[in-house]
């Protein structure tokens, strides 16, 4: 959990005023803790719960996390962080075979980059759903011993056609009513390999009429020969994902338990599963209770596995923290901050009902973490010379420039000028256009942190391009002497020192798709990639920018903020990846 508490006070959700409401009525003070995850014996040895709620993020370690999960994350442990409570980070790896190591490292490395981490009280609590398999194969032989489950033994094509539709009621198995013995030596069977995959499978034994078809008996166990990451060939058959989760969150005490929209219709399942297993003694009680939230649904991206995957596989992006993806690692490199993540959870807030919230209020979330964070740094991106005629080649001065405008402590740094400089293409003009105040031929500018200049004209190249432009600059007027104000201008533009620059690369980023519903016109997601999503430019930087070490995020006045990349930097040679520009420019297009 992270150290610190929000700065402001959480905004108000209703998963909030039903914690607030549990907490007041005593709901979870008597539960005990066995010191881990454990049956109700276990439990019932252990001390006082110390943690007053318990939550998890469960993420299955079958691929990246997106955006998405970050807002799961952010509610998920805010949530343990602002109830002194704990947030159990659980990887939900029941299914052998899309799982593995790789997808368990990174999304570690994304939760704690978020700022969360999952020590707390003492003690570690990161957990393996694969690490109750155990106690899961025994909640599954209860229900049988207590006649509520079953072998099924129908083809999958059956078990389909006779689970019935919406309007009409399922039939039931012609296995429902064997023996339980019969049942648990038929699932021990299936445990021990006797049968193959798709052959048979256990199910719950609820109600083929209900209204619910979640809750016409249910498959729970299917049998399936695979190795499991974590237990490797011990097992043959592996719970199905309805069964297993409410399961791991009782055995882990959870007491709220949230989760995507999606899941309203397990609900049912989930607490007649708990109820069932709590009342035979196997687990404790007060049992987790289940809420739904509306899953981030955010414009111009795809938040889901699938996609993404085949985003990565078909080579659209370059990797998975390709800076354009919505996946966290992606975000990352980008340049967006964890502070920028949490902001936008508060922002977007938790509700019940499924919205779109538009890519720029991430952005904006984005802007506004590193407005206060970064370092302000000059870098011309359309270079083109200027020379100060009159003064002297071979010399060079320092100029003092501003690290941070409202944070005076951050102090200044040393920017030399010279006689050759590199200012923006857009800031001479020859012919001014009306309202213009940077350079053209008489008129003046300041060079920011430096002198006040007088333009005197311009070279082309045979094709009429602007090649070079002159000026001379006015001794007297230098910024922080005392003629400063002597001479007052309107244009103030940047520069660097051509001598003094540092020439790199850097990598333009705008949306990976075009509409804000990718997909949403053909159907097919694909035909609305952005092809301009990147831009690679050389620019000409401000000397100190060469040491930028990779990860460090600037301000680039007046063009946006930029990260030096994680990756691709190499130590005295940063390539620079835009986070975001400076405004929203998206609207405009
Ligand atoms: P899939 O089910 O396609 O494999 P998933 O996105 O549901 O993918 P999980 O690994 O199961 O991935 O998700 C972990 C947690 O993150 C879950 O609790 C899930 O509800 C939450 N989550 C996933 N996507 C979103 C989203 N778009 N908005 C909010 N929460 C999300
Ligand atoms: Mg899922």
């Amino acid at each position: 959990m992270s150290a610190e508490k929000s700065a402001n006070p959480p905004a108000s959700n209703f998963i909030r005023g039903i914690i607030d409401r549990d907490l007041s009525q005593g709901t979870y003070a008597n539960r005990r803790w066995a010191g881990k995850p454990g049956l109700a014996a276990d439990h019932a040895q252990g001390a006082a719960d110390p943690a007053k709620i318990r939550t998890r993020f469960p993420p299955e370690p079958n691929g990246y996390l997106h955006i998405g999960h970050a807002k799961s994350i952010c509610l998920n442990f805010g949530l343990a962080r602002d109830y002194a409570g704990v947030c159990h980070m659980r990887f939900d790896d029941t299914n052998p075979e899309k799982e593995e190591q790789e997808y368990v490292d990174s999304i570690s490395e994304m939760v704690q980059w978020l700022g969360f981490g999952w020590d707390a009280l003492g003690q570690s609590h990161l957990y393996y759903a694969s690490d109750y398999f155990d106690w899961m194969y025994q909640a599954a032989e209860t229900l049988i011993q207590q006649g509520l489950a079953y072998v099924d033994e129908q083809s999958a094509e059956e078990m389909r056609v006779n689970r019935g539709t919406l309007t009409q009621a399922g039939k039931n198995s012609p296995w429902r009513d064997r023996s339980i013995e019969d049942n648990l030596q038929r699932f021990r069977e299936m445990r021990d390999g006797k049968h193959a995959d798709g052959s048979m499978v256990l199910r719950a034994k609820i109600d083929m009429a209900s209204p619910n078809i979640n809750m016409r008996d249910p498959a729970i166990y299917r049998i399936k020969h695979a190795t499991h990451h974590n237990t490797g060939d011990r097992w043959c058959i592996y719970p199905m994902y309805t069964f297993a989760h409410p399961l791991e969150d009782a055995f882990e005490n959870i007491t709220h338990s949230i989760c995507t929209l999606e899941f309203e219709d397990q609900r049912p399942f989930y607490d007649w599963l708990l109820t069932r297993l709590a009342e035979a003694g196997m687990l404790a009680q007060p049992l987790p209770k289940q809420y739904e939230f509306a899953r981030l649904n955010l414009t111009y991206v795809v938040l889901s596995k699938r996609k993404l995957i085949e985003l990565v596989e078909k080579n659209y992006v370059t990797g998975w923290d390709d800076p354009r993806l919505p996946t966290l690692a992606g975000a990352r490199r980008r340049g967006y901050t964890p502070e920028g993540f949490h902001l936008f959870a508060e922002r977007i807030g938790v509700s019940k009902a499924d919205s779109w919230i538009d890519y720029s209020i991430l952005e904006d979330c984005m802007r506004e973490t590193l407005e206060i964070a970064a370092e302000r740094r000059i870098a011309v991106l359309d270079p083109i010379q200027l020379v100060i005629d009159n003064y002297p080649a071979g010399q060079e001065e320092d100029c003092y420039a501003t690290n941070h405008p409202h944070k005076p402590e951050l102090g200044k740094r040393t920017v030399k000028l010279s006689r050759t400089l590199w200012i923006e293409r857009e800031d001479f003009m020859e012919q001014p256009e009306k309202g213009y105040f940077r350079l053209f031929p008489g008129n003046m500018v300041r060079l920011r942190y430096g002198y006040v200049v007088k333009c005197t004209g311009c070279e082309k190249d045979a094709a009429g391009n602007i090649t070079v432009v002159h000026c001379e600059y006015l001794p007297d007027t230098k910024s922080g002497t005392p003629g400063a104000d002597s001479v007052k201008v309107k244009g103030n533009i940047h520069w660097v020192s051509a001598a003094h620059a540092y020439q790199a690369n850097i990598r333009l980023y705008d949306r990976l798709f075009k509409t804000p519903h990718p997909g949403s016109e053909t159907d097919n997601y694909l035909d609305d990639l952005n092809p301009e999503s990147v831009r690679e430019i050389s620019v000409q930087l401000e000397a100190s920018l060469q040491q930028a070490q990779a990860g460090e995020t600037f301000q680039f006045e007046r063009h946006g903020y930029f990260v030096a990349d994680r990756v691709e930097s190499k130590p005295n040679a940063p390539v620079f990846n835009r986070t975001v520009t400076l405004r929203d420019t998206w609207q405009k297009k």
